[in-house]
């Protein structure tokens, strides 16, 4: 089932997750468990993070550096079709613009549409840790937009070689990035918002926000987004802080804000045990005013954890 059906239909907040794939070198068994833990809240659709490759140097016993390409979690299209037809949950997975050829994504696309995957979101990836600015792939996209009108285009069954003809579409369902607090690259909010709707115009069905600690954030990004005509449901997402030193660590990586009352109460934690239990009680919060708020869907970053999530679901619904 798509998403955006999913959400026009239920008259109140559903339930979603988002996990990583394993690392490579680990099997799916972690990742089942943490599934299976969260099946009793009804979670409606799962997703998938996609990674790219990433450059990394080591040092050789001669002394010399060698460059390798590597992805640490491969394998988002096999687990995404492992986990729906497992338990039956429709899942999204996320495809990158970074790292991925016109053609590769397309290719991506044939794979999730042959495997009964109907569900995406669309995102352009972050730079490489090795750049200072996100580089796109010799013939790939630069933008989230460019990706959103490929995928449009094979919903009429367009693909990228002009000379296929009679092509069988593929229906997706598109979500893609918002940003309440403003994406970090971005001049100025306003700036952020128009690139936002370009997405929603090229062809985007719905939103999912980046993680927020403070929803009054959220609630004016709703207000400045519909004053901006952009009318697609807005899910937040939210995640549950589980260590203690991210309360420094988050802003500067998602360009987002802790707020003071919060970073206090973590601050004085003894352990990261501490900041865990501090942070499932801040995100409790922020979930059940949201869900009062009858927000369309309640989208949790799980980073592969599963009790704090548990406790949150529980509590929210
Ligand atoms: P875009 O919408 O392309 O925006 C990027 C920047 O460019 C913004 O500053 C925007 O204002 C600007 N911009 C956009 N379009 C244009 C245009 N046409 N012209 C000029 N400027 C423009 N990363 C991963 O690598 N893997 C994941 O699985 C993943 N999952 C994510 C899930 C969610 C819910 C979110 C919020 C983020 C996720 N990310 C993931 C991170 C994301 O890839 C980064 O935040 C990335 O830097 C931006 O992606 P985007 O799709 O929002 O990009």
């Amino acid at each position: 089932m798509k998403i955006i059906d999913i959400i026009n239909q239920s008259d109140k907040t559903v339930f979603s997750f988002e996990l990583l794939p394993p690392l490579k070198g680990q099997n799916a068994d972690k990742l089942y468990r943490t599934i299976e833990e969260l099946l009793d809240f009804d979670p409606k659709y799962i997703n998938i993070t996609t990674h790219r490759d990433e450059m990394e140097y080591r040092m050789l016993p001669n002394g010399l550096l060698e460059k390798r390409t590597i992805r640490k979690r491969p394998g988002t299209v096999a687990i995404a079709a492992s986990i729906q037809n497992r338990y039956n949950v429709p899942v999204v997975p996320h495809v990158v613009c970074g790292g991925f050829t016109k053609e590769e994504t397309e290719n991506m696309l044939l794979d999730l549409n042959f495997m009964g995957i109907n569900n995406v979101l669309a995102l352009r990836g972050d730079k490489l840790k090795s750049e200072s600015i996100f580089k796109p792939e010799p013939g790939g996209h630069a933008y989230a937009n460019e990706l959103v009108k490929q995928i449009v285009d094979l919903r009429q069954g367009k693909y990228i070689d002009p000379d296929l003809k009679n092509n069988t579409p593929m229906d997706f369902c598109i979500g893609v990035a918002g940003y309440p607090e403003k994406h970090s690259e971005a001049t100025n909010p306003d700036v952020d918002l128009i690139n936002l709707k370009r997405k929603v115009e090229s062809g985007a069905d719905y939103i999912v926000t980046q993680m927020f600690f403070d929803n009054q954030k959220y609630y004016d990004f709703i207000d400045r987004c519909r004053a901006a005509g952009i009318n697609v449901p807005i899910i937040p997402g939210i995640k549950p802080l589980s260590l203690k030193n991210q309360v420094s660590v988050l802003p500067g990586i998602f360009s987002i804000d802790i707020p003071e009352e919060f970073a206090k109460e973590v601050r004085k934690c003894k352990n990261n045990e501490d900041a865990r239990q501090v942070g499932t009680e801040w995100a409790i919060a922020q979930a059940k005013d949201l869900v009062a708020h009858n927000v369309p869907c309640l989208h949790i970053y799980t980073y592969g954890i599963s009790d704090n999530t548990k406790q949150i679901a529980k509590a929210a619904f």
